[in-house]
C-alpha cells in the first residue's frame, strides 16, 4: 500500500521532512518512491527504486513540498513510473494512492488535445487533468472538478505552483 506524506510551512529543509516522513511509512510497502519540492518556477524531483531506509535528498531547500512511495498497480516498477508525476510545463505535481480505473480513456482524450505522457501510469492523467481545469478555474475547482472525472477510490495530494 502506498504512502503519501507533505509539508507546507515556515521550515526551508522540506525535502529533508518529507523523506523522513516517508521512512516512517515504509512498514505500508512499496516498491519505488518520490519527491517534489517547489523550487521557482518549476517543481523540482526525485525519484528512485528500491528502498528508502538510507537514503538521503539532494533537493533544493523549500518551504513546500509532497513525496510518495508506490506500490504499483498500473506500470512497472520504474523511476519513469515512481511518483511525483508532473504535467509538461513542470508547475504541477501529483501523488496518488489507488486506482485510476477509467484512465485509458482520460489518457485517450487528453493525448487528443496535445498532452505527452511519459510514464505507464494510471496516475499521470491527474497532473494533466489539473492542468486543463485551472484554465478556467481557481485551484481548489480545478481539483475538485478533476477528482469528479476520476472513476475509483482513489486519494491524492496536488502540488501548484501556477
Ligand atoms: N495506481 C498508481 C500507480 O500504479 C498508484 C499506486 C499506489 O497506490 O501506490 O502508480
Amino acid at each position: 500500500m502506498c504512502g503519501i506524506f507533505a509539508y507546507v510551512g515556515n521550515r526551508q529543509d522540506s525535502p529533508k521532512l518529507i523523506l523522513e516522513g516517508l521512512k516512517t511509512l515504509e512498514y505500508r510497502g512499496y516498491d519505488s518512491w518520490g519527491i517534489a519540492v517547489g523550487s521557482g518556477d518549476e517543481v523540482a524531483v526525485e525519484k528512485k527504486v528500491g528502498k528508502i531506509g538510507d537514503a538521503e535528498t539532494t533537493l533544493p531547500n523549500s518551504t513546500i513540498g509532497i513525496g510518495h512511495t508506490r506500490w504499483a498497480t498500473h506500470g512497472g516498477v520504474t523511476q519513469l513510473n515512481a511518483h511525483p508525476h508532473l504535467n509538461a510545463d513542470k508547475t504541477i505535481a501529483v501523488v496518488h494512492n489507488g486506482i485510476v480505473e477509467n484512465y485509458q480513456e482520460l489518457k485517450a482524450s487528453l493525448i487528443a488535445t496535445v498532452h505527452a505522457f511519459v510514464s505507464e501510469t494510471d496516475t499521470e492523467v491527474i497532473a494533466h487533468l489539473v492542468e486543463d481545469n485551472l484554465k478556467d478555474s481557481d485551484f481548489k475547482t480545478a481539483l475538485c472538478k478533476t477528482f469528479s472525472m476520476l472513476v475509483g477510490s482513489n486519494a491524492i495530494c496536488v502540488l501548484n505552483l501556477k
